[in-house]
């Protein structure tokens, strides 16, 4: 489609409006009479999609036109009508000829059509059409929704303010539809066994004090029982593979083939949780074992049910993941330690996607996933997910981060509500501890170091105080300097500077790959192995690669770019260091990034390192230059300003 022309017969930019009632009522006399005043190929001012009504220009031709024709949407629909950066609103305008004004009020916006009558009439039917079906969408999902936590709550919840429902809706009846489609929904579910648990000996002899040494020993794990009420004994580490899979032979002989000397931190206290059939939340980043210490337990969940593998309708576990990367990881986990036959499949975004349809068909027993593809091919009728009995949510924070809570959602709404839930997450913000709340059931939590930012105190960190400018001489100076034996992985905001920086770095004469998002799904792939297997020992990267990527031996993490926040900042220094080696990470910080100063000396102090002086005044200037403005802004108001009334 072409670009928000001028062209004489298109409108096709769109104006939404944001004042608040006392200025629209003011801009209202205003746009009424701009069909007149802008006319067709008028300039529609401003770099935004979304242009404020009354900074139209002034300078078009003017030309008599019909009345706009007017109506209002409801203002939480507005945005489809719009569709994803403004697509959808082009089109309607562009295949109608007709140009459309939306101003925004709560709970109705206004809508304006200009164009001829019949163009009007037809862009204002696709309109209609648009809101027609997310109204229902919307009424249907509010309706089970509501219903459901009535249920729960024994309270109405009206999602309308404005909208008395009370004489209309029979809430009871409601209630009692939701809780028959819910028993039906659920009915003739095969039982589910959840506890295959046998402590060793050895292990329910450890004294209190072994177990609070030991805990303290090991990145000082601590553990809770988050159930409300009476709390649970939390049970004691499994020290030894022994002791947590003793009853189970091929589970010690994938782990002796492995090589692995003793269970880690987290696996030696997640072991006994989660083999009890306990709901569990793992706090700990990659590289810590965290995969293994749900997967080994799952394995012996799933050949373990009553009903036999053969005779169930679906996956038995659901591991979804954030990222293609990770999902692919935890799938080479699966198949290396694959345990009595169980056959997983990776399905993800950007993946054949007709092969992974295939794969699933075919009967799988564990499926490992990110939301979206899964999403997809759940409402497809592709996959059931009534048989999923383990499921796992795995990096959760990212998974929030990166927006998928919606598809998450609409995945959980198919899962068994008794199925075993594990949840693993790099950090515990309240956006997790929510999600936390809704899909688990009486879990326990375990973590490795702190509760809000696991400290990096394996990694050298430097901090270098720049310019823009200089960085570029900075890294190549770095680059220049690394021994055959490090390996690197520079981290940079964009995909644009991944790509520059690599192909600048090629023309050196250096060996280079990149990891960013608009690579194909195979180049990635291809990328990230031969930076594994050290046939190249640079990767650019953009923060996809931050988290989740398992790579044992990189000695060095280069933050070209400083990351959107400081949380990501410890997922990037945290893929050197690992597997109890120690590494290095080098940041390049320019004035840019002042506002993360103080958290960034923070975090420095936490694991030891030494603050560069130019840091410290970054901070301050950056706290009294924010202490200044916000004086600014009290003095202002004091003075009488004038109040903004849209942004
Ligand atoms: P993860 O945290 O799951 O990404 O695991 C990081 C790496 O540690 C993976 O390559 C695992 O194979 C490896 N690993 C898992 N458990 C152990 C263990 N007990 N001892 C040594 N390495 C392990």
């Amino acid at each position: 489609m072409s670009r928000q022309g001028t062209g004489a017969n298109t409108f096709p930019r769109v104006f939404v409006s944001r004042r608040a009632s006392a200025v629209s009522r003011a801009s209202d006399q205003r746009s009424a009479e701009e069909p007149n005043r802008r006319g067709r190929g008028g300039r529609r001012g401003g770099r935004g999609g979304w242009k404020d009504t009354s900074a139209a220009s002034e300078s078009a031709a003017p030309e008599p036109q019909e009345p706009p024709l007017c109506f209002r949407v409801k203002s939480d629909l507005v945005r489809f009508v719009i569709g994803r950066g403004g697509s959808k609103i082009r089109d309607i305008q562009s295949t109608t000829n007709t140009r459309i004004q939306i101003t925004k009020r709560y709970p109705e916006a206004e809508v304006k059509i200009f164009g001829s009558k019949v163009m009007q009439t037809k862009a204002k039917a696709v309109i209609d059409t648009i809101v027609q079906k997310q109204e229902e969408n919307y009424n249907a999902e509010s309706r089970v929704s509501n219903a459901a936590v009535q249920s729960s709550t024994g309270q109405n919840v009206s999602t309308d303010n404005n909208v008395d429902t009370e004489d209309e809706i029979d809430w009871d009846q409601i209630r009692e539809d939701a809780l028959k489609w819910k028993k039906q929904k659920w009915a003739d579910l095969p039982p589910i066994k959840k506890n295959f648990y046998i402590e060793s000996a050895e292990t329910s002899s450890m004294s209190q004090m072994q177990i609070d040494h030991w805990r303290k020993e090991n990145y000082n794990v601590m553990c809770d029982d988050l159930k409300d009420g009476e709390k649970r004994c939390i049970p004691n580490p499994t020290c030894k593979f022994e002791d947590a899979f003793q009853c189970y032979p091929d589970i010690m002989e994938n782990i002796k083939r492995a090589g692995f000397q003793k269970p880690t931190p987290i696996q030696s206290q997640t072991w006994p949780i989660v083999l009890q059939g306990i709901d569990l939340i793992g706090v700990a980043q990659t590289g810590t074992g965290k995969t293994l210490s749900y997967l080994m337990p799952g394995f012996i969940h799933l050949d373990s049910q009553p009903l036999a593998r053969g005779k169930r309708l679906g996956p038995g576990m659901l591991v979804l993941t954030p990222t293609r990367e990770l999902a692919l990881q935890v799938e080479a986990e699966c198949s290396k330690y694959s345990y009595k036959g169980l056959k997983s499949v990776c399905i993800y975004g950007g993946g054949d996607r007709d092969g992974q349809i295939q794969d699933l068909t075919k009967g799988v027993d564990i499926v490992i996933a990110t939301p979206g593809r899964l999403n997809d091919l759940q409402m497809n009728d592709f996959v059931n997910l009534k048989s999923i009995t383990y499921l796992v949510l795995d990096e959760a924070d990212k998974m929030l981060d990166m927006g998928f809570e919606p598809q998450i959602m609409k995945i959980l709404l198919d899962v068994r509500p008794d199925r075993q839930t594990i949840m693993t997450s790099a950090t515990w913000p309240h956006a997790v501890r929510r999600l936390a709340e809704s899909y688990l059931k009486d879990p326990m939590i375990v973590y490795v170091g702190t509760l809000d930012l696991v400290a990096v105190n394996t990694v050298k960190q430097n901090v270098i105080v720049t310019t823009e400018e200089e960085k570029r001489s900075h890294i190549q100076i770095f680059l220049e300097s690394m021994s055959p034996k490090d390996k690197v992985i520079v981290f940079v905001s964009r995909k644009a500077v991944a790509d520059h920086l690599s192909s600048d770095l090629i023309l050196r004469r250096l060996s280079v790959e990149s990891l960013h998002g608009n690579r194909e799904q195979s180049d990635r792939e291809k990328a990230l192995e031969n930076f594994k297997t050290g046939k190249v020992r640079i990767l650019i990267a953009t923060d996809l690669a931050s988290r989740g990527l398992d790579v044992h031996d990189v000695t060095h993490v280069y933050n070209y770019d400083f990351p959107r926040n400081i949380e990501e900042y410890v997922h990037r220094v945290g893929r050197t260091g690992r597997a109890g080696r120690t590494g290095v990470s080098i940041t390049l910080l320019t004035r840019n990034d002042w506002k993360v100063a103080t958290d960034l000396i923070n975090i420095l102090e936490r694991a030891n390192q030494s603050i560069p002086e130019d840091l410290v005044s970054m901070a301050e200037r950056y706290k009294a230059n924010k202490e200044k403005k916000e004086m600014g802004k009290k003095m202002g108001r004091s003075q009488g300003k004038p109040k903004k009334f849209y942004d």
